[in-house]
Order: C-alpha cells, then sequence, then structure tokens
C-alpha cells in the first residue's frame, strides 16, 4: 500500500513515519486513551505500524502504555504521557463554577465546583479562578507550568474573534471583559473563551449522547436557556457568537420583557426564574432543584410547570430543527434531570410545530453528560487548542512532524474514522 521508493526520494520513508507518528499522537489527543488495537482501527494503520511506533514513542517519553484487557483478552492501553501536560476546563454559569483539571490524554485528574453570587463579577471571580486552579493542580502535585491551556465556557454568546461577550446584559459582571486575556495575565498560560452550550455541545458530540451525529443540536436549560449546534461534525458559532442563542427566540411578541432587553423571548417562559415565578404565593427564592424535587415527589403543579416549559422548548426547537435541520436533539442542563416529564410534552410539541421529511424529525435524547457536559466541553476545547501535538514535537529535539493532517477547531478531525461507541469510565476517558 505505501509504496514509496527511499531510492528515488530518499526522504519519503522517513517523512512517510513521522506523518504515521503524528496520526498516533493525535487519535490519543483527540479520544483519549485508547488500546493498541482501537488506535489501528482509527488511524487506519496497520498494528505492526502502531505498536513500533507506540513502543518508539514511549520510549521517547511521549506515550505511556498500560496493560489492560478488553472482552477477555490481555491489551495495551496507550495515553499520552502525564509529562505532555495539562489542561484547565472551566465552566462560569449565572450561579456557579467548575473547574476540571484534566492530562493531555483526557483523563479527568480533579474537579472542582463553587457557587456563584447573584451578579458575580469578572474581577473578582478571575483572581478567585486563579488561585482555584493553582490549589487544583497543587492537589495532583502539579504546577502551573505544566498547564498547556485553560478553555472556559461562559453563560453568554462569546465574539469568537474577540473573546469578548457578544450580547451584553446576560452575564452583567462580565460585559465588555476581555476574559481570555485578563486570564492569561494572572496565569500566563493560553486561555481560549467560547460560550457554555458550544461546549456542551462539543462534549456530548465527541464523548456523549450526539456521538456519530455530525449534523446536532444541544440544549441547555438551566438558569437560561442556550444551544450549541453541531453543522457537519463541528461546532458552528455564526458571524459574532450568537449562533445557537434559542433563549432569546421570540415566541410571544406582546410578552415580559426579558433580560436581554427583547419582549417575550423564550427564556421569558421556560427560565428558572419563570419558573419560579408559576409557583403562586412563593416570595422566596425557588429553585430549579426545588421544583425538580417537587416533582419527584408527585407534586401535581411542579409537574405540570416542567411539562409546560417542555412544550415551549418543543415549539423553539422546531423552529430550530427548521433552520439547520439536526438528526439528533440532546437536552441536557439541570432541568433535563426531569427527563421524560420533560423530553414528552417537548417531543409531543416539536412533532405538531416542525416541518416533516421522509426522515421524520429529529431524534430527542437526554444528555449523557449531565451537569458536567459544558466543563468537560472546556477540557476538550483546551485540548484542541493547545495545538500540543505540533508543539510538543517542534520545542523537542526531535525532527519536526508533518503539521497535523486537518486543522483541529472544534469539530472531529477529517482524517478520523467516527467513533460510535462509548467511552466508559474503564477506558479512562473524560466520562470517568
Ligand atoms: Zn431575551
Amino acid at each position: 500500500m505505501w509504496g514509496v521508493s527511499s531510492r528515488r526520494n530518499p526522504g519519503s520513508q522517513s517523512s512517510l513515519r513521522e506523518a504515521n507518528r503524528a496520526r498516533i499522537v493525535e487519535a490519543i489527543t483527540h479520544h483519549g486513551a485508547l488500546t493498541q488495537v482501537e488506535l489501528a482501527g482509527v488511524t487506519g494503520l496497520s498494528p505492526a505500524t502502531v505498536s513500533n511506533i507506540v513502543k518508539e514513542q514511549a520510549a521517547a517519553g511521549v506515550l505511556q502504555t498500560t496493560p489492560t484487557s478488553r472482552s477477555g483478552r490481555r491489551a495495551v492501553r496507550v495515553t499520552l504521557a502525564r509529562e505532555m501536560g495539562l489542561v484547565v476546563g472551566l465552566h462560569v454559569a449565572n450561579r456557579q463554577l467548575r473547574l476540571a483539571l484534566a492530562d493531555a490524554g483526557h483523563q479527568v485528574l480533579a474537579e472542582r465546583m463553587l457557587p456563584l453570587a447573584r451578579d458575580h463579577r469578572a474581577d473578582s471571580e478571575l483572581d478567585r479562578v486563579m488561585l482555584l486552579i493553582l490549589d487544583t493542580a497543587e492537589s495532583v502535585g502539579a504546577g502551573l507550568d505544566e498547564v498547556l491551556a485553560v478553555g472556559v465556557g461562559l453563560a453568554a454568546p462569546v465574539d469568537p474573534r474577540s473573546g469578548i461577550i457578544a450580547t451584553r446584559g446576560l452575564l452583567r459582571g462580565w460585559d465588555g471583559v476581555p476574559v481570555a486575556e485578563e486570564l492569561e495575565s494572572r496565569l500566563h498560560r493560553p486561555v481560549f473563551v467560547d460560550n457554555e452550550a458550544n461546549l456542551g455541545a462539543l462534549a456530548e458530540y465527541r464523548m456523549g449522547a450526539a456521538q456519530g451525529f455530525r449534523q446536532a443540536a444541544y440544549l441547555r436549560v438551566s438558569h437560561g436557556v442556550g444551544a450549541g449546534l453541531i453543522v457537519d461534525g463541528r461546532v458552528y458559532r455564526g458571524g459574532s457568537g450568537k449562533a445557537g442563542e434559542i433563549g432569546h427566540l421570540t415566541l410571544d411578541e406582546h410578552g415580559q420583557v426579558c433580560r436581554c432587553g427583547s419582549r417575550g423571548c423564550l427564556e421569558t417562559l421556560v427560565g428558572s426564574a419563570a419558573l419560579a415565578a408559576k409557583f403562586p404565593g412563593s416570595h422566596v427564592d425557588v429553585t430549579l432543584r426545588d421544583i425538580l424535587l417537587r416533582a419527584d415527589a408527585g407534586d401535581a403543579s411542579a409537574r405540570r410547570v416542567i411539562a409546560d416549559a417542555g412544550r415551549h422548548l418543543g415549539i423553539a426547537l422546531a423552529g430550530l430543527s427548521n433552520l439547520i435541520d439536526p438528526h439528533r436533539i440532546v437536552v441536557g442542563g439541570e432541568l433535563a434531570e426531569a427527563g421524560e416529564l420533560l423530553l414528552s410534552p417537548l417531543r409531543h410539541a416539536l412533532e405538531r410545530s416542525t416541518l416533516a421529511t421522509a426522515a421524520g424529525v429529529p431524534d430527542v435524547v437526554k444528555g449523557e453528560l449531565g451537569e458536567r457536559a459544558e466543563v468537560l466541553g472546556a477540557v476538550l476545547f483546551a485540548i484542541d487548542r493547545a495545538e500540543i501535538v505540533a508543539g510538543r514535537f517542534d520545542a523537542g529535539d526531535r525532527a519536526p512532524v508533518a503539521a497535523p493532517p486537518a486543522r483541529r477547531e472544534s469539530g472531529v478531525t477529517s482524517f478520523l474514522p467516527q467513533m460510535t461507541r462509548e467511552i466508559s469510565p474503564e477506558r479512562g476517558g473524560l466520562a470517568s
């Protein structure tokens, strides 16, 4: 198959070998730990080539191998060596912050969660984040210098060109703040910022309920409502980062004024404040958690509020479905915990309002990664952006490898076949 004559072109054999090395490291960077057999499947290289390159790269300190078993057979699990570096994923939601520290091979080493005050502000929270990252790295015996990149998901649309929140008023204390720059100046590490739902979509697509669906949407229903779109296997952000802002789709032009300044947005019907306000006589803060607990205990009004939210979401998703035509819609965020109580009326409304095609309507499922989807997506985003493969090889004494075969942005690289199996905790993937 590789019939390259080394006599005619003396450089070609070694450059082929370099390209194969890059392919193997790239596959592990992208998918996390794999066995040698899985590596051969993903890269299309022969088992003997994989085995030789893994052995050589393990000796060079790039890869790490551990014995494991698959279906009762002995196998070799291959990961990036810990020395390849760490990444941090951060999710700044409206009322809480999540952090995950992972190695470049997708293994989560430590996670943290902190509640956030209402109307939290970027300056003080970024100071806290810096300390939290230092502390978390220390807890696994690592230093900041080992962190290759930090990925941040914010609860507002982010302009991909500037990294600044694209629409003011949605995360007030963070408006106009160049978050990547501010955090970089504190940590002296590269920081990349995106919208939370985009990162949730990325994680569900790579390792959760949207795996194998190159046209998919991820709906996050929590304090607010947002969507992340996967178009042709890549996260679609739009021109200024507001693609997927389904929470601010007008459903009732005479409705309540929304925090975005518009009227009758989906969020004014299904956001956590809107749901809480539906409980008559409740003057204290009713949280989504309270509503979920009440519904679970059989409270008819809580169940009704959730079903109504499902119906409104279904109508909005019908519009989204007519526009981007996804094959699967994954529902995440705290309200997704209601399961069928939310999803069944949602599907019903979606079926009623979307254009029918021969393929039917998009399939709607609950997310597999739960409340961690966004922070895990932030880890994947950081790994993608860190350019670990090229950077590390170039920095070392080894001959530089060819550039990765495809630009790694947020989608799946084109040369890798789709992986449709689940990444189980046993494999040490991010799902662990
Ligand atoms: Zn709005």
